[in-house]
Protein backbone atom coordinates (compact mmCIF):
# COMPACT_ATOMS: atom_id res chain seq x y z
CA UNK A 1 0.00 0.00 0.00
CA UNK A 2 0.91 3.62 -0.80
CA UNK A 3 2.27 5.75 2.00
CA UNK A 4 1.81 9.21 2.29
CA UNK A 5 3.08 11.96 4.09
CA UNK A 6 0.96 14.81 5.05
CA UNK A 7 3.34 17.68 5.25
CA UNK A 8 1.72 20.21 7.36
CA UNK A 9 2.40 21.12 10.95
CA UNK A 10 -1.07 23.08 11.05
CA UNK A 11 -3.94 20.64 13.30
CA UNK A 12 -6.76 22.28 11.68
CA UNK A 13 -5.40 21.61 8.43
CA UNK A 14 -4.17 17.83 9.46
CA UNK A 15 -7.46 16.82 10.26
CA UNK A 16 -8.96 18.48 7.54
CA UNK A 17 -7.25 16.39 4.92
CA UNK A 18 -6.95 13.06 6.45
CA UNK A 19 -10.19 12.92 6.63
CA UNK A 20 -10.88 13.38 3.20
CA UNK A 21 -7.89 10.87 2.12
CA UNK A 22 -8.92 8.08 4.81
CA UNK A 23 -11.56 6.91 2.43
CA UNK A 24 -8.32 5.67 -0.28
CA UNK A 25 -6.36 2.69 0.00
CA UNK A 26 -2.98 5.04 1.31
CA UNK A 27 -1.34 4.92 4.47
CA UNK A 28 -1.18 8.17 6.01
CA UNK A 29 1.71 9.31 7.91
CA UNK A 30 1.92 12.71 9.52
CA UNK A 31 4.56 14.85 10.43
CA UNK A 32 4.18 14.13 14.17
CA UNK A 33 5.68 10.25 12.92
CA UNK A 34 9.10 11.95 12.36
CA UNK A 35 10.20 14.43 15.04
CA UNK A 36 13.38 15.13 13.75
CA UNK A 37 12.87 16.72 10.39
CA UNK A 38 14.42 20.33 9.69
CA UNK A 39 11.62 22.52 8.61
CA UNK A 40 12.06 24.24 5.23
CA UNK A 41 11.89 27.93 5.43
CA UNK A 42 8.84 29.40 3.09
CA UNK A 43 11.09 31.31 0.95
CA UNK A 44 8.72 31.09 -2.32
CA UNK A 45 6.80 34.41 -3.38
CA UNK A 46 3.76 32.33 -4.15
CA UNK A 47 1.61 29.85 -3.09
CA UNK A 48 2.54 27.14 -5.52
CA UNK A 49 6.48 27.43 -4.59
CA UNK A 50 5.90 27.57 -1.16
CA UNK A 51 3.75 24.39 -1.54
CA UNK A 52 6.66 23.30 -3.89
CA UNK A 53 9.45 23.55 -1.99
CA UNK A 54 7.78 22.08 1.23
CA UNK A 55 6.61 19.29 -0.59
CA UNK A 56 10.20 18.12 -2.00
CA UNK A 57 12.11 19.18 1.30
CA UNK A 58 9.88 16.42 3.22
CA UNK A 59 9.85 13.87 0.51
CA UNK A 60 13.50 14.27 0.29
CA UNK A 61 13.97 13.49 3.99
CA UNK A 62 11.62 11.23 4.54
CA UNK A 63 12.27 9.01 1.15
CA UNK A 64 8.00 8.95 1.10
CA UNK A 65 5.39 10.24 -1.32
CA UNK A 66 4.10 14.11 0.24
CA UNK A 67 1.75 16.25 0.19
CA UNK A 68 1.90 19.99 1.07
CA UNK A 69 -0.34 22.71 1.19
CA UNK A 70 0.25 26.75 1.10
CA UNK A 71 -2.84 28.28 1.65
CA UNK A 72 -3.29 32.15 2.60
CA UNK A 73 -6.20 34.64 2.79
CA UNK A 74 -6.45 37.82 -0.28
CA UNK A 75 -8.58 40.51 0.43
CA UNK A 76 -9.18 42.67 -3.19
CA UNK A 77 -9.34 45.59 -1.20
CA UNK A 78 -5.85 45.38 -0.12
CA UNK A 79 -4.46 44.13 -3.30
CA UNK A 80 -4.20 40.18 -2.63
CA UNK A 81 -2.60 40.81 1.23
CA UNK A 82 -2.43 38.68 3.49
CA UNK A 83 -1.74 36.44 0.85
CA UNK A 84 1.24 33.97 1.32
CA UNK A 85 2.24 36.14 5.13
CA UNK A 86 -1.76 35.13 5.84
CA UNK A 87 -0.05 33.32 8.76
CA UNK A 88 2.40 35.87 9.85
CA UNK A 89 0.79 38.78 8.88
CA UNK A 90 1.01 40.79 12.64
CA UNK A 91 4.50 39.23 13.11
CA UNK A 92 6.88 36.26 12.38
CA UNK A 93 5.03 34.59 15.69
CA UNK A 94 1.69 36.00 15.55
CA UNK A 95 -1.87 34.24 16.88
CA UNK A 96 -4.98 34.08 15.07
CA UNK A 97 -6.47 36.66 17.12
CA UNK A 98 -3.60 38.74 16.63
CA UNK A 99 -3.78 38.87 13.10
CA UNK A 100 -7.29 39.21 12.86
CA UNK A 101 -7.31 42.25 14.60
CA UNK A 102 -4.43 43.54 11.95
CA UNK A 103 -6.68 42.90 9.37
CA UNK A 104 -9.75 44.10 10.84
CA UNK A 105 -7.94 47.56 11.81
CA UNK A 106 -6.61 47.66 7.84
CA UNK A 107 -10.73 47.52 6.85
CA UNK A 108 -11.69 49.68 9.20
CA UNK A 109 -14.26 52.14 7.23
CA UNK A 110 -13.52 50.06 3.96
CA UNK A 111 -16.43 49.26 1.96
CA UNK A 112 -15.13 46.70 -0.28
CA UNK A 113 -15.08 43.20 1.71
CA UNK A 114 -14.40 41.02 -0.74
CA UNK A 115 -11.89 38.53 -0.10
CA UNK A 116 -10.90 34.82 -0.91
CA UNK A 117 -9.36 31.57 0.58
CA UNK A 118 -6.66 29.79 -1.36
CA UNK A 119 -5.15 26.86 -0.89
CA UNK A 120 -2.81 25.06 -3.63
CA UNK A 121 -1.73 21.22 -3.06
CA UNK A 122 1.67 19.86 -4.18
CA UNK A 123 2.21 16.38 -4.42
CA UNK A 124 5.97 14.69 -4.62
CA UNK A 125 6.88 11.18 -5.04
CA UNK A 126 9.53 10.04 -2.88
CA UNK A 127 12.48 11.17 -5.02
CA UNK A 128 11.51 14.78 -4.73
CA UNK A 129 9.61 15.10 -8.03
CA UNK A 130 6.08 16.84 -8.13
CA UNK A 131 3.86 14.45 -9.87
CA UNK A 132 0.75 16.94 -9.09
CA UNK A 133 -0.26 20.52 -8.32
CA UNK A 134 -4.06 21.79 -7.41
CA UNK A 135 -5.61 24.91 -6.60
CA UNK A 136 -8.35 25.21 -4.76
CA UNK A 137 -10.23 28.97 -4.21
CA UNK A 138 -13.35 29.83 -1.88
CA UNK A 139 -14.58 33.66 -1.81
CA UNK A 140 -16.68 35.28 0.34
CA UNK A 141 -16.30 38.66 2.08
CA UNK A 142 -14.84 39.73 5.41
CA UNK A 143 -17.04 40.87 8.52
CA UNK A 144 -16.41 43.70 11.01
CA UNK A 145 -15.96 41.67 13.81
CA UNK A 146 -15.21 38.02 14.71
CA UNK A 147 -17.79 35.44 15.09
CA UNK A 148 -17.89 31.78 16.25
CA UNK A 149 -15.10 29.57 17.68
CA UNK A 150 -14.92 26.76 15.46
CA UNK A 151 -11.94 26.31 12.67
CA UNK A 152 -8.81 28.52 12.91
CA UNK A 153 -6.71 31.43 11.31
CA UNK A 154 -9.38 33.68 9.76
CA UNK A 155 -11.97 31.19 9.66
CA UNK A 156 -14.55 33.45 12.63
CA UNK A 157 -14.49 36.63 10.17
CA UNK A 158 -15.05 34.71 6.87
CA UNK A 159 -18.24 34.59 5.54
CA UNK A 160 -18.22 32.25 2.40
CA UNK A 161 -20.58 33.50 -0.55
CA UNK A 162 -24.19 31.57 -0.04
CA UNK A 163 -23.80 31.66 3.79
CA UNK A 164 -24.88 34.36 6.56
CA UNK A 165 -22.67 32.40 8.90
CA UNK A 166 -18.68 33.34 9.46
CA UNK A 167 -16.53 29.65 8.92
CA UNK A 168 -16.05 29.70 12.58
CA UNK A 169 -19.67 29.71 12.92
CA UNK A 170 -20.47 27.05 10.43
CA UNK A 171 -20.05 23.27 11.18
CA UNK A 172 -16.93 21.40 10.19
CA UNK A 173 -19.12 19.30 7.73
CA UNK A 174 -20.13 22.41 5.54
CA UNK A 175 -16.55 23.97 5.57
CA UNK A 176 -14.68 20.35 4.81
CA UNK A 177 -17.86 20.74 1.76
CA UNK A 178 -17.20 23.80 0.26
CA UNK A 179 -13.44 25.30 1.75
CA UNK A 180 -10.43 26.10 -0.52
CA UNK A 181 -9.05 23.54 0.78
CA UNK A 182 -11.71 20.94 -0.24
CA UNK A 183 -11.80 21.51 -3.56
CA UNK A 184 -7.84 21.41 -3.97
CA UNK A 185 -8.19 17.85 -2.11
CA UNK A 186 -10.68 16.59 -4.51
CA UNK A 187 -8.37 17.24 -7.27
CA UNK A 188 -5.80 15.24 -5.40
CA UNK A 189 -7.61 12.65 -4.28
CA UNK A 190 -9.21 12.06 -8.10
CA UNK A 191 -5.48 11.65 -9.42
CA UNK A 192 -4.34 9.60 -6.56
CA UNK A 193 -7.26 7.29 -6.97
CA UNK A 194 -6.17 6.96 -10.83
CA UNK A 195 -2.72 6.42 -9.79
CA UNK A 196 -3.25 4.11 -7.05
CA UNK A 197 -5.72 2.34 -9.34
CA UNK A 198 -2.58 1.74 -12.07
P1 LIG B 1 0.34 28.24 5.69
O1 LIG B 1 0.33 27.28 6.85
O2 LIG B 1 1.65 28.80 5.37
O3 LIG B 1 -0.38 27.68 4.52
O4 LIG B 1 -0.49 29.51 6.20
C1 LIG B 1 -1.82 29.52 6.06
C2 LIG B 1 -2.40 30.64 6.88
O5 LIG B 1 -3.49 31.18 6.12
C3 LIG B 1 -3.02 30.10 8.18
O6 LIG B 1 -2.17 30.22 9.27
C4 LIG B 1 -4.25 30.98 8.33
O7 LIG B 1 -3.91 32.19 8.91
C5 LIG B 1 -4.65 31.25 6.88
N1 LIG B 1 -5.59 30.20 6.42
C6 LIG B 1 -5.37 29.26 5.46
N2 LIG B 1 -6.44 28.45 5.32
C7 LIG B 1 -7.34 28.88 6.21
C8 LIG B 1 -8.66 28.43 6.56
O8 LIG B 1 -9.20 27.44 6.05
N3 LIG B 1 -9.27 29.15 7.51
C9 LIG B 1 -8.72 30.22 8.10
N4 LIG B 1 -7.51 30.67 7.84
C10 LIG B 1 -6.81 30.00 6.90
Amino acid sequence: MMELLIATKNKGKISEICEKLSRLQIKLKNLSDFPNLEEPAETGESFSENAILKAKSYALQTGLWSLADDSGLEVESLGGKPGIFSARYAGEKASDEENIRKLLHELEGVENRKARFVCVMALCNEKGKIKFLAEGVCSGIITSEPRGNNGFGYDPIFIPDGFESTFGELSVEIKQQISHRAEALKKIISFLCNFTAL
